[in-house]
């Protein structure tokens, strides 16, 4: 295997401490590794800086409430929207939840249509199904091409004026496929949809300009992006969140509260009912910093590279079937065939290599690909070709175990 230029530079093992000498960790695409400026954070979080936010009157408890906001602020900068329309959330699951209750809740009516695609994740399923049942909307499937992207020309097609949302994986959890986002949006805009990117996957692979794309709803989770769990961002066009209302209802989001009438506060607050997750909304602003620091550009040629390397040798092993695009974005999803991926991931495991086997949350996907799960190996920059090259022997171990 060729050490190329593009992998080299990016080899940050040092920076996670959670990996030991040998473990090479590949599934990314799950929950990422933390590195210590994300540890350090949530470290000074609790045992230097702690105080609640947005109450208190005490310096202490104003300073945090200062690095809160100015969290927010960074999330905003680095996806290219405004402050007051970053909503944190526990992660992409409760982003979608919250627009498929706030915002399809109140808008769709009977005989409106939601546009999904194949390769969802139940998170970009499940929500739209429950608010759809509840008021009586109906859901669309846009297919797959053959090399596994959302067909854009088929959603065209499809797209008609009862559509009021497109909800899109922005990449794919399975396959690594990258939609073009601003297609979809000016397809979607096109009928009166509004489109919301589901971007677990593309924020920590690919710069991301929410304003740039055009799409109206944008949802990602702190902990695939290296940062805490628990915490994650619901970005929305300002116009639109102001008009929705709250999810769910206590403290922090209310304006005035009588026992006669209840006003609520602007967006983001009116959507962060409860005491907040403070020391991961700190993570999160030290991982944001943490990638931006490394260029979002250079991780994905670095994921780029890995990719290209790992679809090459894998690609020659006879009995190895592929999926997903060539330039699939840092994950590639494979079968090994006549042994099922649970079979291979504990091999592999044996040979100190973590890679994920199972549905990955998208049943209709795997039935589409007409598999019950698929083995997945998925990159971060702490990946090198040594990581690659243990995923191989590994695999080329099954393929003789299993003869
Ligand atoms: N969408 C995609 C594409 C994902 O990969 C995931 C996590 N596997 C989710 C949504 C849900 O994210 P979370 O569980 O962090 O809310």
């Amino acid at each position: 295997m060729s050490v190329t230029a593009e992998t080299r530079p990016l080899d940050l093992l040092a920076d996670f401490p959670a990996i030991p000498e040998g473990w090479a960790y590949l599934d990314t695409a799950a929950t990422a590794q933390k590195p210590r400026p994300v540890i350090d954070a949530i470290h000074r979080g609790y045992a230097e800086t702690y105080a609640t936010v947005h109450r208190g009157v005490y310096q202490r408890s104003a300073d945090m409430t200062y690095a809160f906001e100015a969290a927010r602020e960074r999330v905003a900068r680095f996806i290219g929207g405004k402050s007051e329309e970053i909503v944190f959330v526990r992660g992409a699951t409760e982003g979608i939840n919250l627009v498929a209750q706030c915002w399809a809740g109140t808008h769709l009516k009977a005989g409106d249509r939601i546009l999904l695609s194949t390769l969802e994740h139940h998170s970009n399923i499940v929500p739209w199904q429950m608010v759809a049942e509840r008021v009586g909307a109906q859901i669309d499937v846009v297919p797959l091409t053959a090399d596994h992207r959302i067909d854009l020309h088929a959603m065209e097609v499809m797209l008609t004026d009862r559509h009021k949302l497109v909800a899109l994986a922005h990449v794919s959890n399975v396959l690594g496929s990258t939609l073009d986002a601003r297609r979809a949006a000016e397809l979607a805009h096109a009928v009166g949809a509004k489109l919301l990117l589901d971007g677990c996957q593309a924020v920590p692979r690919m710069a991301v300009d929410v304003a740039a794309l055009g799409c109206d709803f944008y949802v990602f989770s702190g902990h695939k992006l290296y940062g805490p769990t628990g915490i994650g961002v619901l970005w929305g066009r300002y116009d639109l969140l102001d008009a929705m209302p709250p999810y769910q209802g206590g403290g922090s989001m209310i304006d005035r509260v009588t026992f006669a009438r209840t006003t609520y506060a602007p967006p983001p607050g009116r959507f962060e009912a409860g005491t907040p997750h403070i020391v991961g909304v700190l993570g999160l602003h030290a991982a944001v910093d943490y990638v931006d620091g490394i260029s979002l550009d250079r991780i994905h040629a670095h994921e780029a590279a890995l990719v290209r390397e790992a679809r090459t040798a894998l690609a020659a092993i006879n009995s190895v079937r592929l999926f997903g695009p060539d330039d699939s974005a840092g994950i590639v999803s494979f079968a090994v065939e006549g042994v099922h991926p649970h079979d291979v991931a504990t091999i592999l495991d044996e040979g100190q290599v973590a890679i994920r086997a199972g549905h990955h949350c998208a049943q209709p996907l795997m039935d589409h690909l007409g598999v019950p799960a698929t083995a997945r190996a998925s990159f971060a920059v702490y990946n090198g070709l040594r990581d690659i090259e243990a995923l191989v022997q590994g695999v080329e171990r099954v393929t003789r175990i299993f003869g």
